[in-house]
C-alpha cells in the first residue's frame, strides 16, 4: 500500500500506571483511516525528556506523520513543547500571538494569567499554531510532527482542525466476516489466503459465543475488487 503513514506518540506517566486510559489513539486512528491514512506504529511513553525526543526522531524519520498527545499544560510534568524543540534543533520561547490567544481567553474568563499559564505560550520556533477552541492553549506542527494536548475532547477539537492540512491517500475499506470455527481451524487456508494477496491485510479476530468458538475475518485494503476477492476465498473457508 502507498498510502501516506501515521504514528501515535502518547506521552504520560499515568497513561503508563494505569491512571488514565488511552482513548486518544483510537479516536486519531479512527479518523486517519477514513482519511486513508495508515496509523502504523502506537508508542506510549513517559513524562522523561530524553524518552520523548528519542521517539520523536525515530517516528519523525519513519513515517509521513507523527502525532502526539499530552504533556503541554501548565505544570513541571508537561514538557512535551521543549522535548519537541530539542529534537527539532530549535529555539523554543514564549511566541506572541500564542500569548495573545492565551491571554484573550484568561481575561475573558477573569483568571490570572501567571507564569505557569504563560508557560503554554512557549512554542519551537519555526512552528505553526493547531487552534484549541475549548481551553485556548495552542498545539502546534512542526515538520511533519503534530503536537496536540491529552485531554481528549481539546486533543479531538485539534484533530479536526489539523486533519484538513494534509493530505489523505485512497480510502482504506475493509470487509469483515463472522465465521462459527474456531481460529486454530482457519489459520491454515487464511493463511494461504493472506499469502495470495499480499497487498491485502487479513485481521483475524477471535470470539466466544454461547460456548462456541468464533472468529471475525476482516480484508483490508484499497483495491475495493481485491478485496472482494479475498472475501470469496474467506467464504468458501467458513462454509468448510
Ligand atoms: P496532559 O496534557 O498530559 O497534562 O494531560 C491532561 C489530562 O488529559 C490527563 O490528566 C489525562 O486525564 C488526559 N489524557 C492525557 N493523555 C490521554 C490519552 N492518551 N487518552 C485519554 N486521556 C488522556
Ligand atoms: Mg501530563
Amino acid at each position: 500500500m502507498t498510502n501516506p503513514t501515521a504514528a501515535m506518540l502518547v506521552i504520560g506517566d499515568e497513561i503508563l500506571s494505569g491512571r488514565t486510559l488511552d482513548t486518544n489513539t483510537q479516536h486519531l486512528a479512527t479518523r486517519l483511516t477514513q482519511m486513508g491514512i495508515r496509523m502504523a506504529e502506537v508508542r506510549v511513553v513517559p513524562d522523561v525528556h530524553e524518552v520523548i525526543v528519542d521517539a520523536v526522531n525515530t517516528l519523525r524519520a519513519a513515517y509521513t506523520h507523527v502525532f502526539t498527545s499530552g504533556g503541554i499544560g501548565p505544570t513541571h510534568d508537561d514538557i512535551t513543547a521543549d522535548c519537541i524543540a530539542a529534537a527539532f534543533g530549535v529555539k523554543i520561547g514564549i511566541r506572541d500571538d500564542a500569548r495573545a490567544i492565551l491571554r484573550a481567553h484568561y481575561d475573558r474568563s477573569g483568571l490570572e494569567f501567571n507564569a505557569a499559564r504563560q508557560r503554554m505560550a512557549r512554542i519551537p520556533d519555526g512552528a505553526t499554531l493547531i487552534d484549541n477552541p475549548i481551553s485556548a492553549a495552542p498545539g502546534f506542527t512542526i515538520g511533519n510532527v503534530h503536537v496536540m494536548a491529552g485531554v481528549p475532547d481539546v486533543f479531538h477539537a485539534m484533530v479536526a482542525g489539523v486533519l484538513p492540512t494534509i493530505t489523505g491517500g485512497a480510502p482504506l475499506r475493509s470487509q469483515t466476516l463472522r465465521v462459527m470455527r474456531g481460529e486454530g481451524e482457519v489459520a491454515a487456508p487464511l493463511g494461504a489466503i493472506a499469502a495470495d494477496f499480499p497487498e491485502l491485510s487479513i485481521g483475524s479476530y477471535p470470539f466466544q459465543h454461547n460456548g462456541a468458538y468464533g472468529t471475525n475475518i476482516v480484508v483490508r485494503g484499497t483495491d475495493g475488487g481485491m478485496i472482494d476477492r479475498a472475501m470469496i476465498r474467506v467464504a468458501a473457508l467458513a462454509g468448510q
